[in-house]
């Protein structure tokens, strides 16, 4: 293989594994800006070498949002005309090139009708009769995920079109985006329920319309804007009487849009949105510009990938340029060191900039990064500054590589980096002061013993020496927590009413509240179900504690170890004597044993949410699995139930049930 096929391969493998990253799962792990780069690089190095067209590579194809896998829970539907992308760039150069290269090609006088373009994710809406009766996702561009019964929860998406002039069937293409505002609410419940906020708008906007239940869907505050109508005989002569039309059935469509003569209003246009796109309450990456006469755009076609009549003039993030001024080491909770710059405080995308994170040690070696310098900062759609660039023209001339230190800046052991870890470590899990404060909040949090008190409370109770370990909030008195800043009356005795009730919750949560490193709530319900009381699992060797499903050598030596330790141990006896769960009493509230350790899995949609559903398996002693294997009791099959777990059921031969069949299988057995 020469240099060009190994790089075009590789670039086809990176950038492949982004697209999943990004479209399916919603985490993308490298900007749009670094992203595109590699795409143009591949296209380049593909224009250079014909011979190794592949209509597989992902320069030819859309991104996919289909989850092939068995988690699947969307009907795929084909798309009666193909969703594709549009082709991008950063240079008012190539928008030239892109109108010279119409100009070529058509004798008739063109006008480019431009818009901003929305970043969310793109939907395909089909009405029928003035009514909503098809939504998909773009999927794979020919065909995608049924998302219908989400869609209907976006509030500015009529189900009923107004007026009677519209079309018999049609098919209206648009965006679905998160403002803002909604961006920020959803972020935030996320983090008060510990889990990961997303990382922008965008993916929230994906990830929200792929929910299961569309009650959710309602709570994530989407909206739409719709800006493609296709369909047979529309009798429109342009894209912009299209949308017009659409706007007087009730479709929403945005009002910034512009009808331009030539590239040199397109470019006004353009400027003009660069800066005031930034006191929009919704995310935008650019503008699109496509040609308006729709006879001119099905003279002009398609590739395999765009249409050649648009094009999207992408804007870079904003950036700003800042000085270094010194670089903190921040311990998390798990202990990894993480380096973080202090900026000269600089104005980036509306908000004031003082701090970004470094990551870790090879980023900042790889970029050189140096007290002193200047640096580029960039926000994009993400929620921290990163630093992406060093301006070395304005290098002090004292300036000296960083060195990472040795010892944990908090309590002074040294630190650890595992072979192939990218962070180093502090390794003293139990005295490094962070680390204790972290497995207090992992003790209060709402998923586990629901105590009323934040990251603030903790910090101080800590500094007083009042709660060191999770038992000592057994111990607090009124007079302890008068003595905390602020505190009166009223905020001591909510903290101890929270505390004393703390003590019902069941031996599943205080089990997962210990902080047991690999014991999740799932592990440590699946402890309790196998074991049923604390002293079983101290007493359990590593070979028991494998016996319980989904436990292997890592979690039982951790949960062996965590068991044989003297101060461990101390701490729950002294939360057996405050009065806390260490028995499972949950048989009590069992409705009967009908399903007892009975695997099963759900797909889909039921009369009462997927919830409610688990609870009732798990009521009458069954046990809810996400996975289907040859040991799975049974598929209860719901409302647009995930294909491929259809599929595998029936390779695997797993009874499948329709909801009601379940239900008289409940009430019969
Ligand atoms: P795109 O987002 O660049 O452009 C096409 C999309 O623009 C359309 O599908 C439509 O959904 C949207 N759009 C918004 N407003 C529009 C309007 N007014 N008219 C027409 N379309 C409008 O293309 P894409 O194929 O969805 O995604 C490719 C881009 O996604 C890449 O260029 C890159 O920036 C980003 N990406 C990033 C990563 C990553 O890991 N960071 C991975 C994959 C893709």
């Amino acid at each position: 293989m020469d240099k060009i096929e190994k790089r075009i391969a590789e670039l086809r493998k990176r950038i492949n594994q982004y697209n999943k990253e990004y479209y399916i799962d919603n985490t993308p792990s490298i900007s749009d800006y670094d992203y595109d780069q590699l795409m143009y690089e591949l296209q380049e190095l593909e224009s250079q070498s014909p011979s190794l067209f592949s209509s597989d590579s992902p320069s030819q194809r859309v991104g996919s949002d289909l989850d092939n896998s068995e988690n699947n829970n969307f009907k795929q539907i084909a798309h009666r005309y193909p969703m594709l992308s549009l082709s991008n760039t950063y240079s008012i150069e190539e928008l030239k090139d892109f109108a010279n290269k119409i100009a070529k090609n058509t004798d008739t006088i063109i006008n480019y009708s431009c818009e901003l373009k929305f970043d969310g994710t793109a939907i395909c809406l089909t009405y029928r009769n003035g009514l909503l009766v098809q939504a998909l996702t773009r999927g794979d561009g020919s065909k995608g995920d049924d998302v219908l019964e989400n869609i209907k929860k976006i509030k500015n998406i009529p189900l009923k079109l107004k007026g009677q002039n519209y079309p018999e069937e049609f098919e209206i293409r648009g965006e679905i985006y998160m403002p803002f505002k909604s961006f920020d609410k959803v972020n935030k419940d996320r983090m008060d329920n510990e889990e990961k906020p997303f990382a922008n708008p965008r993916n929230a906007a994906s990830g929200s319309i792929k929910l299961l239940d569309p009650k959710e869907v309602a709570k994530r505050g989407l909206e739409c804007t719709l800006y493609h109508i296709l369909g047979e005989n529309l009798n429109f002569n342009s894209h912009s009487q299209a949308l017009e039309a659409a706007i007087s059935w009730g479709l929403p469509v945005s009002e910034h849009r512009k009808l331009c003569k030539n590239i040199d209003e397109v470019y006004k246009y353009i400027l003009s949105w660069d800066t005031k796109r930034h006191e929009l309450g919704f995310p935008t990456d650019g503008v699109v510009i496509k040609v308006d006469e729709l006879a001119t755009q099905k003279s002009l076609g398609f590739t395999s990938k765009f249409p050649k009549w648009a094009v999207a003039y992408k804007f870079q993030a904003e950036r700003q340029l800042t000085e270094v001024l010194s670089i903190d080491y921040q311990v998390g909770r798990t202990g990894a060191v993480t380096p973080v710059a202090n900026l000269d405080p600089v104005q980036l995308s509306g908000t004031k900039v003082k701090r970004a994170t470094l990551n870790n040690y090879d980023q900042i070696l790889a970029m050189d990064i140096r007290i002193g310098d200047y640096v580029y900062i960039e926000k994009g759609g993400e929620i921290i500054p990163k630093i992406v660039g060093v301006e070395l023209s304005k290098r002090p001339i004292f300036t000296k590589t960083v060195e990472f230190p040795k010892f944990c800046p908090d309590c002074g052991t040294e630190l650890i980096r595992g072979e192939n870890e990218a962070k180093f470590f502090c390794p003293n899990t139990d005295s490094c002061p962070t680390q204790q404060k972290g497995l207090l909040e992992h003790f209060i949090a709402r998923k586990a013993m629901n105590i009323q008190a934040g990251e603030a409370t903790i910090k101080q109770l800590y500094d007083k020496a009042f709660v060191r370990d999770v038992a000592d909030f057994y111990s607090l008195n009124k007079d302890m927590l008068l003595q905390l800043d602020s505190w009166k009356e009223k905020s001591a005795d909510n903290l101890l009413k929270s505390i004393e009730a703390s003590k019902n919750n069941s031996f599943n949560k205080v089990l997962f509240a210990l902080g047991i490193r690999n014991v999740g709530e799932v592990t440590a319900k699946a402890l309790v179900k196998y074991f049923k009381n604390i002293d079983k699992i101290a007493s359990a060797s590593k070979e028991d504690l494998e016996k319980v499903e989904d436990i292997g050598a890592t979690i039982a030596e951790s949960i062996y170890n965590f068991m044989h330790r003297e101060d461990k141990l101390t701490i729950i006896d002294r939360l057996k004597k405050a009065g806390l769960n260490f028995e499972d009493n949950s048989n009590e509230g069992l409705i009967s044993e009908v399903l007892a350790s009975k695997s099963i899995v759900i797909t889909g949609n039921f009369s009462i949410s997927r919830n409610d559903m688990k609870a009732l398996i798990e009521s009458h002693g069954g046990k809810n699995s996400s996975s289907l294997s040859k040991n799975t009791a049974y598929l209860i099959v719901g409302e647009k139930a995930g294909p491929e777990k259809l599929k595998k059921a029936e390779k695997l031969d797993v009874t499948m049930l329709n909801e009601e069949e379940f239900m008289s299988l409940l009430n019969n057995l």
